[in-house]
């Protein structure tokens, strides 16, 4: 089977742990602990594909760890940059990840282009609490490059998150 190496990246609290366990387990458990850093593997079928999926959640991101950062950008293949529609800071940090991954991508001269995925997640809150329109995630996919953009929540849909990491692999694989 073919794979791919997935990281991803974005604010505290944005839902990046529980994106990847939904993926993987089709469950949405609520609480985890926050500086928990590991690689997932999944095996999947896409357009009758099987894929094996290695997929690294990110913690931790502070800007004295940008050389760990740094680490974990070469290590990927694709990348999906998470923020959540409630969470301005979350939205600004968007270009600082960006960014770092694509500096660590050119610095190390891989022959692979990587491809970008933006998320907004937690949609299910959009009606009361949402800071970030669709509109301005669209916009925002648009100017950092992302071949793919989703608003998504992780807690309200079984398949979202998955269907994330399916459309990253087939960009990935074009
Ligand atoms: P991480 O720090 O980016 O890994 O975020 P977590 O996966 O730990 O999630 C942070 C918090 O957001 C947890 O309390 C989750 O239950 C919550 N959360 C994650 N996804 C969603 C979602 O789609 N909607 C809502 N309302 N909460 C979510």
């Amino acid at each position: 089977p073919r794979s791919i190496r997935v990281v991803v990246l974005g604010a505290g609290g944005v839902g990046k742990t529980a994106m990847a366990v939904r993926f993987v387990t089709k469950r949405f458990i609520g609480d985890y602990d926050p500086n928990l850093e590991t690689i997932y593997r999944h095996t999947a079928v896409v357009d009758d594909e099987v894929v094996n999926f290695e997929i690294m959640d990110t913690a931790g991101q502070q800007d004295e760890e940008s050389l760990a950062l740094e680490d974990k950008c070469r290590w990927g293949e694709a990348f999906i940059f998470v923020y959540d529609v409630t969470d301005k800071y979350s939205f600004v940090e968007l270009d600082r990840l960006k960014f770092v991954a694509s500096y660590a991508h050119s610095k190390s001269r891989l022959s692979f282009t990587p491809c970008w995925g933006l998320v907004g997640n937690k949609s299910d809150l959009a009606d009361h609490e949402r800071i970030i329109s669709i509109e301005e995630g669209r916009e925002r996919a648009r100017d950092l490059r992302c071949h793919i953009f989703r608003e998504i929540s992780v807690k309200e849909s079984m398949y979202e998150a998955g269907e994330v990491f399916e459309d990253l692999w087939r960009e990935f694989s074009k």
